[in-house]
C-alpha cells in the first residue's frame, strides 16, 4: 500500500536491524486518515471471507482494526493483556512472547465475545516472530471459531512469522512488508513478490 509506504519512509524510524518504530501514525500518535485507508484496504482483501469478526490484540493492533470492522460492518474483540477485574469468568487465554518488549504476557478475552459460528480475521500492526498472532489463534482454537486470514500492517519478511502462517495454509495480507532495516534504511518488498 503506498500511502502505508510513503509515511513509513517519512516518518519511521529505523531503531536496530530488527526494530523500526512508527510512534507519529501507529503505535503512539494515531493517523486517523490512515487508518481509515487501512481499515479499507483490510476489508478489501478479505471481503468474500465471510467474516463476521474481528480479533486484536490490545493496544495498537485497535486502530487499524476498528477501521477494518467499521467497512465490513463487524464488530472488533480486542485481547486484553493484562487481566482487567471485570474480565473474570470465562476466559480465553494464551501465553505470548512479546519481540519488543521481551516479556510473556498472558492474553485473554472473554469467551462471551468469539464462539464456534465465528469467522475471524486476525489484524495486528506488527508481524515479527509471529507469536502474536500464533496466540490469537489458540484463542480461537479454544473458542471453536474459525480464522479467516490474517491482516497485518507491518509485515517484517526478514523474520519468520508471515513464512510460517502462510505454510500453514492461511492468507496473510501484510500493508507493507519490509525486507530490511539494515544500515538504518527501510526496504520494502516489491508489491506480488512474497
Ligand atoms: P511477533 O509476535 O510477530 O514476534 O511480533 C509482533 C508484535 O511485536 C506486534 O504486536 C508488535 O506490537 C511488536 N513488534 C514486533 N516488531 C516490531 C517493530 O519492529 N516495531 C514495533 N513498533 N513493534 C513491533
Amino acid at each position: 500500500m503506498k500511502s502505508l509506504e510513503s509515511k513509513i519512509l517519512n516518518e519511521g524510524k529505523v531503531l536496530s536491524e530488527t526494530v523500526l518504530k512508527v510512534d507519529s501514525f501507529l503505535n503512539h500518535q494515531i493517523d486517523p486518515k490512515l487508518m481509515r485507508q487501512i481499515g479499507e484496504e483490510f476489508a478489501a482483501r478479505f471481503a468474500d471471507a465471510g467474516v463476521t469478526k474481528i480479533l486484536t490484540l490490545e493496544s495498537s493492533g485497535i486502530a487499524p482494526s476498528v477501521m477494518a470492522g467499521l467497512t465490513m460492518n463487524v464488530p472488533v474483540v480486542f485481547a486484553r493483556k493484562r487481566k482487567s477485574l471485570t474480565l473474570i469468568n470465562d476466559l480465553y487465554s494464551a501465553e505470548v512472547h512479546s519481540f519488543t518488549k521481551k516479556e510473556t504476557n498472558e492474553i485473554s478475552i472473554s469467551s462471551e465475545y468469539i464462539n464456534q459460528n465465528d469467522v475471524v480475521l486476525v489484524i495486528d500492526d506488527f508481524l515479527a516472530n509471529g507469536q502474536a498472532v500464533l496466540g490469537l489463534m489458540d484463542i480461537l482454537n479454544q473458542a471453536g471459531a474459525s480464522l479467516a486470514g490474517v491482516g497485518i500492517v507491518i509485515e517484517k519478511g526478514f523474520q519468520d512469522g508471515g513464512k510460517m502462517i502462510r505454510e500453514k495454509g492461511i492468507q496473510v495480507e501484510s500493508l507493507a512488508i519490509i525486507d530490511s532495516l539494515a544500515e538504518g534504511n527501510v526496504t520494502f518488498r516489491k508489491e506480488g513478490a512474497l
